[in-house]
């Protein structure tokens, strides 16, 4: 069974929401110790920026941005004085809801790492001579066609599967992405109609992950994005990092010792808010405090933190949970033990959040700022209040003297996913929120 404290496995085992505070947790852990620095994220940065003028001819909507892959940073101070009227300081989202080509958080760190493999192939097939050269040479009749000899292969519950098959299909990749039993038919059609062959699992998606990887393995020419352990989504993901300490500077919110940035991610595998939560440390040091949210039915980072090496590793169903939640994109069962390592001292903690309360909150945003999102991405509303009024929240603005500056507190809550969901699925979405918070 399962071989965590017992207090905690109850805890998990009940289904009710907590925030659970990393005992690991060191605030001015050296960062000089993991293993990867700032330099790789912003070679990942550059390596974006490289392929910015290809993006932004292979994809219209970029044209404004220049290729970049971006999203917005939005007070949302209606919401704020609405739903969080006892909240001091300033409430933000992060609008990875709305990022550009694949519609997700998963939008940096998967077409990042499409394109580490595309831009080495070109190198070593000579359609770049290095680097500094002209990277629309790859939208050519010849560069897609050395490209198409080449399968890109991913599992996913949905969004990875969707950033990963759109970008690799417009460079010319063959594509096949495995898809776990929770991924929404109409992700999978999407993919479909870009000429993606999707392979569909009845299983849940770490076995996803196991069969993709196991096919991929055994066809040289095939290149599995591999979720569980790939440094090259994480830097990807870490480049939100550079452009959120850019927008904070542009909009004159500060964060310091005396301004404290509290940040809320909702969690899967870990890659995506991993990513972010190193990016961030590296940034903004001692003054961020990463919280990630996830799904009272699907705590597997939570769990993954109490390992101390990988052969320990739990999965949520060794504590009596199901996975049985409608936010897909946390839908994950096992963590990535290679994250979990990574975050062992600059992650501060994670929160479980009720099925009921995503609905509520994408419900609230919704009426309050018209911004409309999937449940998945409603996991960090919960957040400002676990921690200015939980128990285990206020141990921890004491423990780091946070109290005093909590009036000049950012809490930043990341928007992960829903530009591409159907309006019939949104406007479900929207009514069963309002239903719950009517009753
Ligand atoms: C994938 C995803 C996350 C979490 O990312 P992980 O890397 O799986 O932890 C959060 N929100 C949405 C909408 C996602 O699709």
């Amino acid at each position: 069974m399962t071989s965590i404290d017992p207090r905690l496995a109850q805890q998990l085992r009940s289904a009710k929401p907590f925030l659970w505070l990393n005992p690991a947790y060191n605030n001015t852990a050296p960062m000089d110790q993991l293993p990867l620095s700032l330099q790789d994220i912003e070679d990942a940065d550059a390596r974006l920026r490289r392929f910015a003028p290809l993006l932004s001819s292979l994809f219209p909507e970029l044209k404004e941005d220049n290729g970049l892959i971006e999203s917005e940073l939005i007070a949302i101070s209606q919401m704020q004085q609405m739903i969080f009227p006892d909240l001091t300081g300033k409430l933000m989202i992060k609008a990875d809801h709305a990022l550009p080509v694949a519609g997700s958080i998963k939008a940096r760190g998967g077409i990042h790492e499409v394109l580490c493999h595309c831009e080495a192939l070109a190198l070593e097939h000579g359609l770049l001579n290095n680097i500094d050269d002209d990277y629309l040479k790859l939208a050519s009749e010849q560069a897609r066609k050395l490209f198409n000899n080449y399968e890109i292969a991913v599992s996913s519950t949905g969004n990875l599967g969707l950033s990963i098959g759109i970008i690799s299909a417009a460079l010319g990749f063959k594509v096949v992405v495995h898809m776990s039993v929770e991924a929404k038919e109409w992700k999978k059609q999407r993919l479909r109609n870009r000429g993606v062959r999707v392979v569909e699992h009845a299983d849940d998606y770490s076995a996803a992950v196991t069969a993709g990887r196991a096919q991929s393995d055994a066809d040289p020419a095939s290149y599995f994005v591999d979720d569980e352990n790939s440094p090259r989504l994480f830097t990807g993901y870490a480049v939100a990092a550079l452009r959120l300490k850019q927008q904070l500077a542009q909009q004159q919110v500060p964060v310091d010792a005396e301004h404290p940035l509290f940040v809320y991610i909702p969690c899967g595998v870990g890659g995506a808010p991993g990513g972010i939560n190193f990016g961030l440390k590296q940034v903004f040091g001692s003054h961020v405090h990463c919280f990630f949210a996830e799904p009272t039915q699907a705590p597997c980072v939570l769990l993954g933190m109490q390992a101390d090496s990988e052969d320990q590793l739990e999965s949520v169903y060794q504590v009596g949970l199901k996975v049985d939640t409608e936010a897909d994109g946390l839908a994950v069962s096992m963590a990535s033990a290679w994250v979990c390592s990574v975050i062992k001292n600059i992650l501060s903690g994670v929160f479980t959040v009720a099925d009921d309360d995503l609905f509520r909150y994408l419900y609230r945003l919704h009426q309050t700022e018209n911004i409309a999102i999937e449940p998945s991405a409603a996991a960090g509303f919960t957040g400002p209040l676990q921690i200015t009024s939980s128990a285990a929240g206020l141990k921890y603005l004491q423990q780091h003297q946070l109290q005093p500056s909590l009036a000049n507190a950012t809490h930043l809550v990341w928007t992960t996913g829903g530009l591409f969901v159907p309006d019939e699925e949104m406007k479900k979405f929207q009514c069963r929120g309002k239903q719950l918070c009517n009753s």
